[in-house]
């Protein structure tokens, strides 16, 4: 028996259409007498993206809360989604363990660092085995499966959506881009960045672990040794 090793899918399902100039329209709602949707029809792509660089500039980032972005996260780790459900400003459905039968390795992830030791591999492989051996046996003797997950691992594969706006998800990827974050949430948010960069750049400009924006790291002397600011800031600025 084998747990598949990491291989998570981040699809950028649904997005508030015209992002960029609903949320340049709303800036510009504080400063105009016309009405939202007098600006809105009259405002352009490149005025819009001026304006929410020099309002969200000013610290005032509420103006970027009307932009959504739905996600489908495919194949994590239940790791990984209790991480995530710890964003509070976010909406979330997840696959239920009430509903899914975890008694197959295709139910199962293994990260790499255990993948590529022989010898971890074994021990884990084998542990993933007896789980799912007496989660069997559990559902045999018709215990449900809402109680018979209080067996399963933190190894449980998962999918999940979620929905932030443009301006919780800079803060996610201040935290979760972030070299300090864990590898499997972290690579779901730099591919959650890379995603919503692609439709809407101007939200997202210096976007990722805070110091893209800061210029510095916050972290102090948690900062990992490897960990070079102006690389990860030139890196998350090209993506
Ligand atoms: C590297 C790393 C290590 C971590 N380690 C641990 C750990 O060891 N143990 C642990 O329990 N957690 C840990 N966490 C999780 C962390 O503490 C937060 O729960 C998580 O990152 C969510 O961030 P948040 O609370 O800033 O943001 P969100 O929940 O996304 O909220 C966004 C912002 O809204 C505001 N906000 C939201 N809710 C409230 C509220 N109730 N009151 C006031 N303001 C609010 C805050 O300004 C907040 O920053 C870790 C996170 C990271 C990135």
């Amino acid at each position: 028996m084998e747990g598949e090793v990491e291989k998570l899918e981040v699809k950028l399902l649904r997005c508030t259409t015209d992002a960029e100039l609903l949320c340049g329209a709303a800036a510009l709602t504080s400063t105009r007498s016309g009405s939202p949707s007098e600006i809105l029809e009259k405002i352009d792509s490149k005025t819009a993206k001026r304006i929410i660089k020099r309002i969200t500039g000013y610290g005032h980032a509420s103006v970027i809360e009307h932009a959504y972005f739905t996600f489908s996260i495919e194949g994590v780790s239940r790791v990984m989604t209790h991480q995530l459900v710890r964003h509070r400003i976010a909406s979330y459905t997840q696959q239920s363990q009430r509903y899914v039968t975890y008694d197959t390795i295709e139910n199962y992830l293994t990260p790499s660092s255990i993948a590529n030791s022989a010898k971890a591999k074994r021990i884990f492989d084998e542990t993933l085995e007896k789980i799912s051996e007496t989660y069997k046996k559990l559902l045999r003797l018709g215990i449900p499966k809402e109680d018979a997950r209080f067996i399963l691992p933190n190894a449980a594969k998962t999918n999940i959506i979620v929905t932030m706006n443009a301006r919780e998800l800079r803060h996610f990827f201040n935290l979760r881009c972030c070299a300090r974050a864990q590898w499997e949430i972290r690579e779901a948010a730099t591919e959650m960045l890379r995603q919503v960069k692609k439709v809407t750049p101007a939200l997202f400009e210096n976007a990722g672990p805070s110091c893209v924006e800061l210029g510095y790291c916050p972290e102090g002397r948690m900062k990992p040794p490897e960990c070079n600011v102006e690389e990860t800031r030139k890196l998350f600025r090209s993506l």
